[in-house]
C-alpha cells in the first residue's frame, strides 16, 4: 500500500492514510511493556498481546474500509501489511517457511527488543500480538503467534516466530480508529526519513502506532485492577518522557511557533494544546484538545488522561528543569471538549 503520513497543525494530530496515529521514539512501547510488568508481572503478557492484536487488526480493517490497503489474496494482503509495518518503523518481516497449518516469521529489526528488560525470557509479547493482527487481517483466521528465538535474550540476532494458523474464524474485537474529520488544507504531508527499517521524524528514530492502543490497553487494565491502574499509566508516561532525554523541545517549539508544553502536539500527536500563564509567568494550565488518552474510554464516565499528566511531568523537567506534577481538573472523556491539566498541589 502507499502510505501517507500528515500533520494537522490545528489539531494537533499525526494521520496515516486519514487515520489517527501517535509517532513515538522508537523503544517506547517496549517502556509500555517494561512499567507495566514491573508492577504487574508476567501475567500482563497476555493482555499486552491481545491489546495490541486488537488495536492493529482495527487499524488494519479501517485501513480497508477506507482503500488504503489494496484487495487480493491472503498472501497479497499479507504482504501489504508487511509493507506497512516496515513504514510504520516496527521492523520488516519475513516468512521462512509455511505450510496450511503453522508458519515460521522472522522480524527484523523488530520494535520489540531493543530495551526489554525481561533478558531471561522470550519476551515479544507485543510482536506476537502485531503477528496475530496480520494474520487475523489477511487469513481471516485466529493465530497464536509465539517467539522462539529472540534478540534479548541473546540467541539470535533476529526475533523469530512460529505462528499456528488456527481452524477458527471468530469474531475479532474491533474498536474504531479515529479518522481525519478537518479539511484538508489545515494538514500537511510529512516525509519520513528511512533507513533500512529504521523510520525517522525531527531527526529520532520512530515508531508509529493506532492512536487508540494505549487508552484501550489502559482500560483494559483498569476493568482488571481497578482504579489503582492511574498510578501506573500515570508512571509509565513518566517513563516514556524520560526516553526523549536529548530531544530538542526548543527546536521543536521554534519550528512549529509554539511555547514550551505544546510542543507535546507535533513531537508525538498528543492534540492540540494551549497553554495559559499567571501574570508572574509561571504555568496557569493546559488546555488539550482531542486528547489522544481520551479516545477510548470504554463508556466510564472519568478523567481519563493519566499517561498523558505523566508524559508531561517528565517532559517539565526539560523545560523548566524541575519536574511538576499535575492533576486533569476536567476530561473530554466527561465534558466531550477538552481536558484542562493544572499545577497539582502537594
Ligand atoms: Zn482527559
Amino acid at each position: 500500500m502507499d502510505t501517507r503520513l500528515s500533520y494537522d497543525n490545528t489539531q494537533g494530530i499525526y494521520l496515516l492514510n486519514g487515520l489517527r496515529v501517535l509517532i513515538l521514539k522508537r523503544g517506547s512501547l517496549e517502556i509500555i511493556q517494561n512499567s507495566i510488568s514491573k508492577i504487574l508481572g508476567l501475567a500482563t503478557k497476555t493482555i499486552l498481546e491481545e491489546a495490541i492484536a486488537t488495536a492493529f487488526y482495527s487499524f488494519f480493517s479501517d485501513l480497508k474500509k477506507n482503500k488504503s490497503l489494496r484487495q487480493g489474496g491472503e498472501d497479497r494482503v499479507f504482504e501489504e501489511i508487511s509493507y506497512l509495518i516496515n513504514d510504520m518503523g516496527l521492523g520488516r518481516i519475513r516468512i521462512v517457511s509455511k505450510d496450511t497449518a503453522s508458519q515460521l516469521v522472522n522480524l527484523e529489526n523488530g520494535f520489540n527488543s531493543g530495551l526489554n528488560e525481561l533478558k531471561s525470557v522470550n519476551s515479544c509479547f507485543q510482536a506476537d500480538g502485531l503477528l496475530e493482527a496480520m494474520y487475523r487481517m489477511a487469513y481471516k483466521r485466529d493465530a497464536k503467534a509465539d517467539e522462539v528465538r529472540c534478540k534479548s535474550v541473546g540467541n539470535s540476532d533476529i526475533d523469530q516466530f512460529s505462528v499456528k494458523i488456527l481452524e477458527e474464524k471468530q469474531q475479532f474485537t474491533y474498536i474504531e480508529s479515529e479518522s481525519a474529520y478537518t479539511k484538508q488544507e489545515n494538514t500537511e504531508n510529512i516525509e519520513l526519513t528511512r533507513i533500512g527499517s529504521i523510520v525517522k521524524l525531527n531527526g529520532l528514530d520512530s515508531e508509529i502506532i493506532p492512536a487508540v492502543l494505549f487508552p484501550y490497553l489502559f482500560s483494559k487494565l483498569r476493568r482488571l485492577i481497578g482504579p489503582g491502574v492511574y498510578g501506573i499509566e500515570r508512571e509509565t508516561g513518566f517513563q516514556i518522557a524520560k526516553h526523549y532525554a536529548m530531544y530538542d523541545m526548543n527546536a521543536l517549539n521554534e519550528k512549529y511557533g509554539l511555547s514550551d508544553f505544546e510542543a507535546l502536539s507535533p513531537m508525538i500527536g498528543a492534540g492540540k494544546i494551549n497553554s495559559t500563564k499567571n501574570e508572574d509567568g509561571t504555568l496557569k494550565e493546559l488546555d488539550i484538545y482531542d486528547s489522544f488518552n481520551a479516545l477510548y474510554a470504554d463508556d466510564l464516565e472519568e478523567k481519563r488522561c493519566s499517561l498523558l499528566l505523566g508524559l508531561l511531568s517528565g517532559i517539565s523537567f526539560r523545560l523548566l528543569n524541575v519536574y511538576l506534577t499535575f492533576t486533569e481538573s476536567d476530561c473530554s472523556s466527561i465534558n466531550n471538549q477538552f481536558c484542562r491539566i493544572v499545577l497539582a498541589t502537594k
